[in-house]
């Protein structure tokens, strides 16, 4: 009950208290962030608004951890280390969710093309409740005894804001965490819900690349030529086997060809096909085994064409291999139990696990391993969803344009989950 009535104060007030403490209006502070999305690697503008945000709250707090990740303190006393970890990154996408606070941001991608920016996947959400929650926790110090350590991380989307933090030092410049937790918006699950996973959560996501080498010539005379573009078609197919024959029907994976490109006119037989795949699993060893049968299926095809060595298909691994999250059991239980205390029992919701991906799953690999989970926090407006199950319509997706929170009771209840959750973990129940 203490909870809400602070979190209820939190969102609704603006100023500086009587006790002069700053108190944040969370609404406001996501509703720019939600205006201000930047891409991966180009958090500038959001890390620095975070950093003072906490500066001013009264967190020691350390810039450009991984490039823009922000690390904020609270070193209150004997205890346990937990850090909370929040992601900064928007996407490339023209938000169309008709909001009067939509995105209209635009910027330069790479390539130096102008795009859109949006917050697709929920970021600003997640940035939103760490901040309520730093805010409870350093205004309720007497509360509880630990260290406190707050995670802004950079370029998740692109799966580098993990890799490049743990390797700046994040778990030895710092106090090491006896516990690691996340949260993410769920596009699925109404608002004033929270959804837990013992296990095996998100997939691991590979990005490959195959070149499919032939010798080109006229479309007419075939004979003379090595098409490249009917071996991309064997292979394809083939690829199709791995996972409804090469892997036990029990483990999960996916093999998505999810683009194609190769030659120019319909009469000329091209030198080369371009395939851009996505592949998912949870465990290394079907990661491992599916990436092994991908390089046994286009050696073999291309030995079967007639093809010489040095035109054998080339596979690329793409390194922004994001490696799949595991929810510590003992973790998700400790969760379980508290957002059960935080939000009623009808509101904390076991889920299934997706193939999606979530860079988060790093913290949890670095030896010796730190206790880590992810929950889902429902971000559907109540009647949406409700017409949404009744009418049989699919609802928005994260990434999608038109996804858009139900900003203030999933802000709400994210900042109460992940309050209770950190005090539960530092008291020790
Ligand atoms: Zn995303
Ligand atoms: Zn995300």
């Amino acid at each position: 009950m203490k909870l809400f009535q602070l979190t209820l104060i939190t969102l609704l007030s603006y100023s500086i208290s009587s006790n002069d403490t700053l108190n944040i209006d969370l609404l406001d502070l996501y509703k720019d962030l939600h205006q201000n999305p930047e891409l991966s690697y180009k958090e500038f503008k959001t890390s620095k608004k975070l950093s003072l945000i906490l500066k001013d709250l009264g967190y020691e707090v350390t810039d450009g951890v991984g490039g823009n990740g922000v690390v904020a303190l609270l070193k209150n006393g004997e205890g346990k280390t937990v850090m909370l970890r929040a992601d900064m990154d928007g996407l490339p996408v023209k938000e169309k969710t008709g909001a009067s606070y939509a995105s209209k941001t635009k910027t330069l991608n790479d390539d130096g093309q102008e795009v859109f920016t949006m917050h697709a996947c929920g970021h600003d959400v997640h940035m939103t409740v760490l901040i309520g929650t730093a805010q409870y926790l350093i205004q309720n110090k007497s509360d509880w005894s630990g260290t406190l350590m707050l995670n802004l991380q950079p370029a998740e989307e692109v799966s580098g804001g993990a890799r490049n933090m743990i390797k700046d030092g994040l778990f030895t410049r710092f106090p090491r965490p006896d516990f690691n937790l996340a949260l993410h918006v769920s596009s699925g699950m109404e608002a004033g819900k929270v959804g837990y996973l013992p296990g095996w959560a998100m997939a691991n996501v590979d990005a490959v690349d195959i070149t499919v080498k032939g010798v080109g010539g006229h479309g007419a005379y075939p004979h003379t030529t090595k098409d490249p573009i009917v071996l991309s078609a064997q292979i394809i197919n083939q690829l199709q086997t791995i996972v409804s024959r090469q892997i036990a029907p029990t483990d999960p994976a996916v093999v998505t060809v999810g683009s194609i490109h190769g030659g120019t006119k319909h009469n000329v037989i091209p030198n080369e096909v371009k395939l851009q795949l996505t592949l998912r699993s949870y465990t290394d060893e079907v990661r491992n085994k599916t990436i092994s049968e991908i390089k046994r299926i286009v050696r073999g095809t291309a030995i079967s064409a007639g093809l010489p060595e040095e035109l054998y298909p080339v596979v690329e691994i793409k390194d922004e291999y994001t490696p799949a999250v595991f929810n510590h059991p003992e973790l998700v239980e400790k969760l379980r139990i508290s957002f059960e205390k935080s939000l009623g029992k009808d509101n904390a919701v076991k889920v299934s696990p997706v193939m999606g991906g979530e860079d988060f799953g790093m913290y949890g690999r670095v030896e010796p391993i730190i206790p880590t989970a992810l929950f889902w926090l429902g971000a559907v407006n109540k009647n949406v969803y409700q017409k949404a199950i009744r009418d049989d319509i699919v609802l928005p997706s994260l990434h999608s344009d038109l996804f858009l929170p139900d900003a203030e009771p999933t802000i709400e209840t994210g900042v109460k989950a992940m309050t209770g959750a950190a005090l539960d973990l530092f008291n020790g129940s």
